[in-house]
């Protein structure tokens, strides 16, 4: 039975209710997070947390626990469910309103959800034989940097992947990648690892941190700058991040082979890497 924390309480996910008239509900009016879980311990939880405060920061809500209070938190949800490896979400939303207002509540009583979840790894398969993405133009607001709940652009976004038999979709804005519908995306031309930077067009992933960091620390020349569409359509390898799919090789987009149509030499290094960063960092306690 899957026990989630809502307003204060632990309690069984069929108990927890929220009102209709949560901004959440009707504005998709909050923040969250995904973190996952290895072994019972929260991967990288000071960056999820940082990136937590920026985004509370940027919609103007106050953070309604210090990091601690938050470890603690999420240390319990993972104590009270099963499986070593978890996913745990966390949501903060501008709480309900008595009606229906654009503008803020005069008194704004936070709802607070955390829910976990078995942490559900992408398939072998898609890791040995890589996935397709299609492309659409990025069609969201200008602060994507933002982690927050009016995820309705994405979702339709992704949609058009699953219709055409793929994984995710690769966004264009004013003729550069700015990431997927819900992972960030780099490229490989030439040895050479290719990275959009974090600005407001896109979400600074924790995965991406760690991808750029493990290049650093294996030599792996990098180029963090605005990336060209042409240079995405002719990457020699295209991949995929985010914290519940780790790292995946696109080798077909828009119908098209990326490079040999095969997941690449540097992403099967990468995927080494991360994998032997991850038992480390877990293994030693981050
Ligand atoms: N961009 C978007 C739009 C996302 O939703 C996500 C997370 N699913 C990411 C990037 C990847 O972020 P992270 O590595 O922190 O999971």
């Amino acid at each position: 039975m899957t026990l989630v924390y809502l307003n204060g309480q632990f309690m069984p996910v069929a108990e927890a209710k929220v009102s209709p008239m949560d901004r959440g509900f009707l504005f998709g009016d909050g923040a969250y997070e995904v973190i996952p879980v290895y072994s019972r311990r929260p991967f990288r939880l000071a960056e999820h947390l940082r990136r937590l405060q920026g985004t509370l920061d940027g919609i103007r809500l106050a953070n309604p626990h210090s990091d601690a209070e938050w470890a603690r938190l999420i240390g319990e949800i993972i104590a009270r469910n099963e499986g070593e490896d978890q996913s745990v979400y966390l949501q903060i939303t501008r709480g309900a309103d008595t009606r229906r207002n654009h503008a803020f509540p005069a008194r704004v009583t936070l709802t607070v959800f955390i829910l976990s979840e078995p942490l559900v790894t992408p398939p072998p398969a898609q890791r040995d034989t890589g996935i397709g993405a299609v492309s659409a133009p990025d069609v969201r607001w200008l602060r994507c940097d933002l982690k927050t709940t009016s995820l309705l652009a994405n979702c339709l976004l992704r949609q058009l992947a699953v219709d055409a038999g793929c994984v995710e979709t690769i966004l264009f804005r004013d003729g550069c990648m700015t990431e997927g519908a819900a992972s960030n995306i780099f490229a490989m031309k030439n040895g050479v690892l290719l990275a959009p930077p974090k600005n407001h067009l896109m979400l600074p992933g924790i995965t991406y941190d760690v991808v750029l960091e493990l290049a650093a620390s294996h030599g792996l020349k990098c180029e963090v700058r605005d990336v060209l569409e042409e240079e995405v359509r002719g990457a020699d390898e295209l991949w995929m991040t985010s914290s519940t799919k780790e790292v995946l090789p696109i080798v077909v987009l828009d119908g098209q082979p990326v490079g040999t149509g095969q997941p690449g030499p540097t992403f099967r290094k990468m995927y080494a890497w991360y994998q032997d960063f991850k038992q480390t960092v877990m293994r030693a306690g981050e």
